[in-house]
């Protein structure tokens, strides 16, 4: 906590490739008076963050389900996983090459589905960010930020506007964190 706003923190938990490269993946944790809040959860191995970390989660939030956000889920059994109805829907009907249904329905891992936006913890709210998947969700801090996952995988893309999603978040005009940048911006759309 920071006075008595929650704080906002990155972790890298992992590297992925893609486009011929390798890229970091961070998760996002928000210190809330109600409980340590986990964004998304990387890949299974290594588990997402330290152990003393890990054991203070109380409530954890998957932006989207590709194999790189909700990887960890299933070190958190039965912490409630928040995750909207449509995403997991999408990923269990018709799950794409960065879906792994059994990493999603891991043993232990206790979905709650929103459809649409929803209060998580006073102050916390779910926002739907679509574009990058249907189902996808990004975690407003009141006062503080935005978690926006996927809806950009950098700022120069999330500038171009061109998803739903992006557009809210550039709407909002706060500081955001992405799931493959170290460092939070307030986004700028670039014409
Ligand atoms: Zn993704």
């Amino acid at each position: 906590m920071n006075g008595d706003k929650p704080v906002i923190r990155a972790h890298l938990a992992a590297h992925v490739e893609a486009y011929g490269g390798l890229h970091p993946v961070y998760v996002h944790t928000v210190e809330h008076p109600e409980g340590l809040v986990l964004v998304d959860t990387g890949l299974p191995d290594p588990p997402p963050l330290p152990q003393e970390l890990r054991s203070r989660v109380a409530v954890v939030v998957n932006t989207h389900l590709h194999f790189d956000h909700c990887g960890g889920n299933r070190c958190f059994p039965g912490v409630p996983v928040h995750v909207q109805a449509r995403e997991l829907a999408a990923a269990a009907a018709e799950p794409d090459e960065h879906t792994r249904p059994e990493w999603v329905h891991a043993p232990g891992v206790v979905y709650v589905e929103h459809d649409g936006e929803a209060e998580l913890l006073p102050g916390i709210r779910l926002v739907p960010t679509p574009g990058h998947t249907a189902g996808h969700q990004s975690v407003l801090v009141e006062g503080v930020g935005l978690v926006g996952g996927d809806v950009a995988y950098s700022f120069r893309s999330l500038g171009d506007a061109d998803t739903e999603g992006k557009r809210r978040v550039l709407a909002l005009g706060v500081e955001t964190w992405l799931a493959h940048v170290e460092r939070p911006h307030v986004p700028r759309r670039i014409d």
